[in-house]
């Protein structure tokens, strides 16, 4: 397990923080230490042999996730980006196939906003290693050079499972899907065992399965700017809650703060947005469309979530203005009237 490093950020963003369940609610809570971070686990209403079992099932996929989908260390994506990057043909394990290939229509479905493909551009700002912050700013002509390349993922071609990169600029970063990858292995982790009511909490993205006691869970919203709560909104089983912000994860170079979600067009990171919480039954398309609609910002909000099929998002500019979609709209209670 790469305990010593977050490969996942643990922004608790316009942190979407549970407010429904109280600890009588909770019949077994873990806190289990995974992609560096800490994702807690809430099971309701299970027996104790039910909840081994469960907590049994989640350490073993958390430790297949984190040896096998992080591009810094050694494991499969590793592996992967080694073969794009030699011009070589590679087997891929079923569930990275399925993975890199619902990022790669993310990237279509957003014109790109999203793009996986972008792990060298990471690595120019320095996001996979925020323990060592560069002095400087990325070399103009590297950061040149690779938006030249335009690395992404439709240049991977696929054949019964193996792929061939034709862009060897392409280095797969999963960062912005994986949490949403991870909630949804969960979800089906835990239903085939029979866990009918849970949370599963990776720093404040997560995913309800049933409800908490009588209720629906619900979550509450927070604004960054600054850090107060502003909305709550009650949760379905299956669906997943994603934030994407510029403030919790960034380098800082001479004495500016960089966040880590960049703009593919630009190679810069994004400003003009804070924070972008998106609610779908499919955890993967919430968390790679609050990515591409950080990327996009309050101006292609509108088309963004019609081409991601995003009934319920959020999003809040560097103004502090709040944009929603109308589902999200009638579903949110205000605490205050915006
Ligand atoms: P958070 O980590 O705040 O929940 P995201 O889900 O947006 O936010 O994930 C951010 C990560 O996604 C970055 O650390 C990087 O690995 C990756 N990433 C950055 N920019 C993009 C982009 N435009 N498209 C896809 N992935 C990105
Ligand atoms: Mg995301």
């Amino acid at each position: 397990m790469r305990s010593s490093r977050s490969w996942l950020s643990t922004c608790i963003a316009i942190a979407v923080v549970l407010t429904a369940c109280t600890p009588a609610d909770r019949d077994h809570h873990h806190e289990l230490l995974a992609f560096g971070t800490y994702v807690s686990v809430s099971f309701y209403s299970v027996t104790d042999e039910k909840n081994q079992e469960a907590l049994a099932g989640l350490e073993t996929l958390f430790g297949e996730i984190d040896e096998n989908w992080y591009p810094w260390a050694p494991g499969e994506l590793q592996r992967i980006n080694n073969a794009i990057a030699a011009g070589e043909t590679i087997a891929v394990s079923r569930r990275l196939q399925t993975l890199i290939l619902a990022a790669t229509d993310y990237e279509k479905l957003s014109r790109g906003r999203f793009n996986a493909g972008l792990g060298q551009l990471t690595e120019l700002w320095h996001f996979h290693d925020l323990a060592n912050p560069p002095a400087t700013l990325p070399d103009a002509s590297e950061l040149a050079a690779l938006l030249h390349a335009a690395p992404a993922l439709d240049s991977l071609s696929w054949h019964r499972g193996e792929l061939t990169g034709r862009n060897r600029a392409v280095m797969i970063d999963l960062g912005g899907i994986a949490k949403g990858a991870i909630l949804k292995d969960c979800t089906d982790l835990l239903r085939t065992i029979g866990i009918d009511n849970a949370i599963i909490n990776i720093g404040g993205d997560l995913v309800v399965i049933g409800q908490v006691g009588e209720r629906a869970a619900r979550v509450g919203i927070r604004s960054p700017l600054p850090d107060t709560p502003v909305a709550s909104l009650e949760i379905a089983d299956g669906e997943a809650v994603m934030t994407s912000g510029s403030y919790e994860r960034f380098v800082e170079i001479a004495g500016t703060r960089y966040a880590h979600i960049l703009d593919p067009r630009t190679g810069f990171p994004v400003e003009h947005t804070v924070s972008v919480t998106a609610v779908s039954d499919d955890p993967e398309r919430a968390d790679a469309a609050a990515t591409a609609l950080m990327v996009g910002g309050a101006d292609e909000f509108d088309d963004l979530v019609e081409t991601l099929q995003l009934e319920y998002a959020l999003l809040i500019d560097a103004g502090g203005d709040i944009r929603l979609t109308p589902g999200m709209r009638e579903r949110l209670k205000w605490l205050d009237a915006p």
